[in-house]
């Protein structure tokens, strides 16, 4: 019999990709104000439905070398890497967080958290956009993290406090500064609050730490994006994706890692 952690890790990662395909649709949809549950999911190249076994999250896409049935149509390798990542973002929270009851808040605050930042990385990587109802609905789960570590933990309030001073201070720094230099923004509004709520939620250093992953990896793929496809150097980067990424490793991770680093590095 093998142990139930791993089955349920593996159903974990399933439902996680699940998860993700859903939060595609939804993040294809809304900014067209087009409805979430009606119709089903189509091609929006052709409009031919896709059928049950073609919509297949991660499997479907690689069956079909990432084209549609009907018209071979491109799909985007994103919605690919959207569906791994809500897997091993689902498989990690479990994981980590699947141990005792204490833990159950902050492991059903990490789902929604996963699911949230797929919503948000979509929308953000086709509109350059982050909505304000998506913010508002970080905001009172990072709260409710917070707070949870606070009570329950016995956590130090000043670490979220100054996780949250940290992220709206050194990002308003940074945007009033490049405006000031660039005369563009470098940094949408929505970034600070983005790193702000974070901050609320991960604690201070955790929150360094995010910004750091987040600056590595968007540096590396964005410039394998101009390498690759010729991109224009001026078009504007949605550095949210990267921001999003590196505080959702930092959430599920973070303990992990700082763990690590104490007992290995120090
Ligand atoms: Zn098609």
């Amino acid at each position: 019999m093998p142990d139930p952690k791993i089955l349920i890790s593996i159903f974990a990662f399933v439902f996680g990709a699940v998860f993700a395909s859903f939060a595609g649709v939804v993040a294809y949809r809304v900014p067209k104000g087009q409805s979430i549950v009606k119709p089903d999911s189509f091609c929006p190249a052709c409009r031919t439905p896709i059928k049950a076994y073609d919509n297949i999250p991660i499997l479907s896409w690689l069956i079909l070398g990432g084209k549609c049935r009907n018209c071979h149509a491109k799909i985007g390798v994103f919605s690919l890497l959207c569906e791994i990542f809500g897997g091993l973002g689902f498989f990690s929270a479990y994981w980590m967080y699947g141990n005792t009851v204490e833990e159950l808040p902050i492991l059903i605050a990490l789902l929604l958290t996963v699911f949230l930042f797929l919503v948000m990385a979509a929308i953000d990587f086709e509109t350059h956009d982050i909505y304000n109802i998506t913010l508002i609905l970080f905001g009172v789960i990072a709260l409710f993290v917070a707070l949870w570590r606070i009570f329950a933990f016995g956590e130090s309030p000043w670490s979220f406090v100054g996780g949250a001073a940290l992220g709206f201070g050194f990002f308003g720094l940074v945007a009033l500064v490049s405006k000031m230099l660039l005369k563009r923004d470098a940094l949408g509004s929505g970034d600070i609050w983005l790193v702000g709520i974070g901050g609320l939620a991960l604690g201070a250093f955790p929150l360094l730490l995010a910004i750091l992953i987040a600056t590595l990896t968007g540096s590396v793929i964005e410039l394998a994006k101009i390498k690759l496809s010729k991109q224009d150097k001026e078009s504007e980067i949605a550095f949210g994706p990267y921001l999003l990424l590196g505080m959702g490793v930092m959430a599920i991770y973070g303990n992990a890692i700082l763990d690590f680093y104490w007992k290995v590095v120090l």
